[in-house]
């Protein structure tokens, strides 16, 4: 099976199975093999790697996978694409397709079962209607991970490497960068996909901590805290996590912790660093 990486193999196989593609799947397959490349390179897959795949459509990105990793697991939601796939990836033997919405899959089983447990990585060209879900599943299940790369919209990757004073600054921004050190590698235009997305894309790593960077007494309680300050985001920090359901703090306890940090009380949410948050809610924690 030739290599798929452009328009003309990718619509003789699109043809070859009179595959029509689901827009409600997110489906815009890559026809650059610059783009490929760069992400093997920015996943930095070698031999030695356990690879998960999420949506490997009709297995372009796959194929490089197969071809660089040790293993390759790749989850497809879409049924009509296993046929497809069992054909382009037919000369590989280091790969296993699932047909499975990701997000029902019991990945940490997955993971115990194929690599006895040890760290993968998750590369992808990711579905955009499900970017948010799948990224904060991978990382709040605590997954045995090593790193995500993963090709989503632009304005995402922005949202997830900004931090305080940028307006895409918010809940994703803080959540990756507690569990991973994200990286934007390229920037993609709509015309290495078919078919074209509306928006630009970019592929981001997210290299995983491989120790906690602040002591957190309360992951539960720090991202209660992060969503309560973004929910309100005009508001004062003080009014945000006072306003919240989800809190039991006074405006006096909370503007007495912020003074005991030197942060001023008129401060708003999306002013604070994590670490800030971190020291915020360790506090609080303290008072309940
Ligand atoms: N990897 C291919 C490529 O780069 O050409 C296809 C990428 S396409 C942007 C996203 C893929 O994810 C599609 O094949 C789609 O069917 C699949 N997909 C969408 N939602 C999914 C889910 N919840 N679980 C697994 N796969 C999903």
């Amino acid at each position: 099976m030739a290599q798929l990486g452009n328009p003309t193999n990718t619509i003789e196989i699109l043809n070859k199975y009179k595959f029509v593609i689901q827009k409600k799947f997110g489906q815009n397959f890559l026809i650059d093999t610059h783009v490929l490349d760069k992400i093997i390179q920015a996943a930095d897959i070698t031999k030695e790697d356990f690879v998960l795949e999420i949506g490997p459509g009709i297995g372009t990105l796959t194929q490089y996978l197969c071809e660089n990793a040790k293993e390759v697991v790749a989850v497809e939601i879409d049924k009509m694409l296993i046929p497809i796939l069992n054909d382009t990836l037919s000369e590989y033997d280091n790969v296993t397709v699932i047909n499975s919405d990701v997000l029902k899959l019991d990945l940490t089983a997955l993971v115990q079962e194929r690599n006895n447990g040890q760290p993968i990585k998750v590369v992808a060209n990711l579905p955009y209607y499900i970017t948010t879900p799948i990224i904060m599943d991978l990382l709040e299940r605590h997954l045995p991970l090593k790193s995500i790369t993963v090709m989503v919209q632009k304005e995402v990757a922005d949202r997830m490497q900004t931090g305080p004073g940028s307006k895409d600054y918010g809940a994703l921004s803080l959540a990756v960068q507690y569990y991973a050190k994200p990286y934007i590698a390229a920037n993609v235009p709509a015309n290495c996909f078919m078919p074209r997305p509306n928006v630009g894309s970019a592929v981001i790593n997210l290299a995983l901590h491989t120790e906690a960077p602040f002591e957190v007494k309360d992951e539960k309680l720090l991202f209660r805290l992060i969503r309560a300050s973004f929910n309100q985001r005009r508001k004062t920090l003080v009014n945000g996590l006072n306003n919240s359901a989800e809190l039991p703090y006074t405006k006096e306890e909370i503007a007495q912790v912020l003074s005991t940090l030197g942060i001023s009380e008129n401060i708003r949410g999306e002013a604070l660093t994590l670490e800030q948050f971190i020291t915020l809610s360790n506090q609080l924690y303290v008072l309940r």
